[in-house]
C-alpha cells in the first residue's frame, strides 16, 4: 500500500478549515502567523511564500516580516518580544537556518512556547518528554498523522526511527513511545542497522542520506515512513528508503514526493489554529 501523504494532508487542512471558521464564528479572531524571515537564503523563501499561500487557503492571516538585508542580534530578539506581546499574533514561525552567526537556538529560545508552532522550543521539547500538552515538531506530527488515517496498530509495536535530530527524530520517537511503541532509535554509530530495521513493524527514516534502507533491511509486513528529501544529481527528489525495493516487502510505505513532505505545512497549519484556539479560551 502507498501511503498517500498528500491526501492525507488535505484531511488535515479541510479539518483545520472547519476549525478556523468555528473559532472565528466564537471569537471573531481570525488565527494569525508572524512569519519572520532574515536573510536571503533562497529556498527559505520558497518555504515562506508556500507556508503563506497554504494558511491563506485555510483562512489562517499571515504577517510578514521580512528582512532580506538582515537584523541584528537585539533587533531580532526585539521583534520576537513584541510578537510575543501582541494579542493579535497567535503563532511565531521563524523561517531557518538564520544567516551565519546568529544565534538560532538564542532565537528560538525567546520565542513564546505558546506561539512556537514549530514545536522547536525546549518548553515544548520538555512538554512533549513529560507528556504534557505541547507544540509538536511539524514533520513528526505528520508521520503520526500519516500512521492514524491509515490506522497503523502502534500499542506494543516495535518502532525503529534512524535519525536523533531534533527537529525530527527525537521528537518522533517520543510520538511514538507515548503511543505505548517499544522504541529503538539508530543513528551514525548504530553498529547494525540492518538488524534494528529488521524486527521494526512501524520503520521511520529521517537519516537524510538517499535510499540508506533496501527492501532487505525492512520487516515483511512493516509500515515504512520515509521523512528523506534528497536532491539527486539529476534533479529528481529521492527519499531515504529505495522505494522500488521497499514496497515489495513493506506491507505500506511513503512515497517521496508526495509522503511525508505535504504533512508538515498542514501541521504548521494545524499547530497555529491550536495556538490560537488555547490563547483564545
Ligand atoms: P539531520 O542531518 O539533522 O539528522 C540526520 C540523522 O540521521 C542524524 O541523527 C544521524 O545520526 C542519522 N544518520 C545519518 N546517516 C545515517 C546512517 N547512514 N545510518 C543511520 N543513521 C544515520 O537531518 P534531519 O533534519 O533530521 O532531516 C532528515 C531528513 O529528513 C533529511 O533528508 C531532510 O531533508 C528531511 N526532512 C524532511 C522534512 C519534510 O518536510 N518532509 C522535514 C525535515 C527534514
Amino acid at each position: 500500500m502507498i501511503l498517500d501523504g498528500k491526501a492525507v494532508s488535505q484531511t488535515v487542512l479541510e479539518r483545520v478549515r472547519s476549525g478556523v471558521e468555528r473559532l472565528r464564528a466564537r471569537t471573531g479572531a481570525v488565527p494569525t502567523l508572524a512569519v519572520v524571515l532574515v536573510g536571503e537564503f533562497a529556498p527559505s523563501k520558497i518555504y515562506v511564500a508556500n507556508k503563506k499561500k497554504a494558511a491563506d487557503a485555510v483562512g489562517i492571516a499571515s504577517q510578514d516580516h521580512l528582512y532580506p538585508g538582515g537584523l541584528s542580534r537585539d533587533e531580532l530578539l526585539k521583534l520576537l518580544r513584541s510578537l510575543n506581546d501582541d494579542p493579535g499574533v497567535h503563532g511565531i514561525l521563524l523561517q531557518l537556518p538564520l544567516p551565519e552567526g546568529m544565534n538560532e537556538d538564542e532565537a528560538i529560545a525567546a520565542i513564546s512556547p505558546e506561539k512556537d508552532v514549530d514545536g522547536f522550543h525546549p518548553v515544548n521539547l520538555g512538554n512533549l518528554l513529560a507528556g504534557k500538552p505541547s507544540m509538536v515538531a511539524c514533520t513528526p506530527a505528520g508521520c503520526l498523522e500519516i500512521l492514524d488515517h491509515y490506522k497503523a496498530e502502534l500499542r506494543g509495536a516495535e518502532a525503529v526511527v534512524i535519525g536523533r535530530s531534533r527537529i525530527v527524530g527525537k521528537p518522533l520517537a517520543q510520538l511514538l513511545l507515548a503511543r505505548h511503541a517499544t522504541v529503538t532509535m539508530c543513528h551514525t554509530r548504530t553498529r547494525d542497522l540492518a538488524a534494528h530495521t529488521r524486527r521494526a513493524d512501524i520503520l521511520c527514516v529521517a537519516a537524510g542520506r538517499a535510499r540508506v534502507v533496501t527492501g532487505d533491511m525492512v520487516k515483511p509486513g512493516a509500515w515504512v515512513i520515509d521523512v528523506g528529501i534528497n536532491r539527486m544529481p539529476d534533479g529528481k527528489l529521492a527519499g531515504d528508503v529505495d522505494f522500488a525495493s521497499v514496497e515489495k516487502v513493506a506491507h505500506a510505505v511513503t512515497p517521496v514526493p508526495g509522503g511525508v513532505g505535504p504533512m508538515t505545512i498542514a501541521m504548521l497549519l494545524q499547530n497555529t489554529l491550536t495556538a490560537a484556539e488555547r490563547q483564545l479560551s
